[in-house]
């Protein structure tokens, strides 16, 4: 039988505003594409954000973009380090917004390349709107976020049957300082948390969880460089991280998975044991 496609939207790139220009590739004149470059591996890029490098007259890209990705680029780019890590000290915002708006409106393919992906705490809406109020198209290319390849690292799965059914990403600080969260519902056994920007609110995120009675041997990894040459894993529990990622001063971007030890970890630890067997089953 016919498949009714009535219901299906039509495409939603570009966005409206767009200059309704057919283009043979990714990008398009006066349009800026918005794309996640993954956590730095350059294997870890999407085929189309590759060709959207290769295609790009300009490209805006943010800190934690890799040195390796935008070698990528083709050599006649013209390259913006914006400097923007998440919520971390940057370009001011509307310098970034009003960049992207000035690029596209001389005609030029405009990559805004973010880390991971531009969905997840990369201020994403702040820049669209910015492009929409000056009736400038915009198109989403989407990355393999941090918390995907940093689960990958130490062989763990981010939901588990029996175990979650739900997985949190969450931010260890926003623009006010330290965000607040569900803690009670954090603080169940089973749950578990990516958390992105946490190192330095370690202990105000154990404080909190151990105050709404999260057991102190909960597990806890830090995922330093995921995916990158110089990535370290950090096996702790909710009663040692502070003390231990003080101790491994780790200089890189790091993802804080609470609830979850590493595989081989987990296999060690008694009171993991048991779940472990589970998952090997
Ligand atoms: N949009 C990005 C997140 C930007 S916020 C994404 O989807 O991954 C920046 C935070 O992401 C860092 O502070 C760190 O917590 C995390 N992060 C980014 N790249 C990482 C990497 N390679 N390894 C570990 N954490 C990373």
């Amino acid at each position: 039988m016919p498949r009714d496609s009535s219901h299906i939207p039509a495409p939603l790139s570009p966005l409206p505003g767009a200059t309704g220009v057919m283009c043979p590739g990714v990008m398009c004149p006066g349009v800026v594409a918005f794309a996640g470059s993954g956590p730095g591996d350059p294997d870890l890029l999407t085929l189309k954000v590759l060709k959207a490098l290769q295609e790009a007259d300009v490209i805006l890209f943010d800190r934690l973009v890799s040195a390796e990705i935008m070698a990528l680029a083709h050599d006649g780019a013209i390259l913006e380090n914006v400097g923007k890590e998440g919520f971390g000290p940057s370009m001011a915002q509307e310098d970034i917004c009003a960049r992207l708006v000035h690029h596209a409106r001389k005609g030029r393919k405009v990559l805004r390349l973010k880390s991971g992906d531009p969905s997840l705490f990369g201020r994403l809406d702040e820049e669209l709107t910015a492009c929409e109020t000056a009736d400038v198209g915009t198109v989403i290319l989407p990355g393999i976020t941090a918390a995907s390849a940093a689960v990958a690292a130490i062989g763990q799965s981010l939901t588990q049957r029996g175990r979650n059914s739900s997985v949190r990403f969450l931010t260890g600080h926003d623009m006010k300082g330290f965000a607040d969260h569900d803690w009670a519902q954090l603080a169940r056994p089973g749950e578990v948390a990516a958390v992105y920007m946490g190192k330095k609110s370690a202990r105000f995120v154990q404080g909190r969880m151990l105050m709404h009675g999260a057991d102190r041997a909960t597990p806890v990894t830090v995922v330093e460089n995921a995916s990158r040459a110089d990535q370290r894993v950090l096996a702790t529990t909710l009663d040692q991280l502070p003390a231990d990622l003080a101790a491994a001063d780790f200089g890189g971007p790091a993802l804080t998975f609470l609830g979850l030890a590493p595989r081989q970890h987990a296999a060690a630890l008694p009171h993991l044991r048991d779940q472990t067997q589970m998952e090997l089953a």
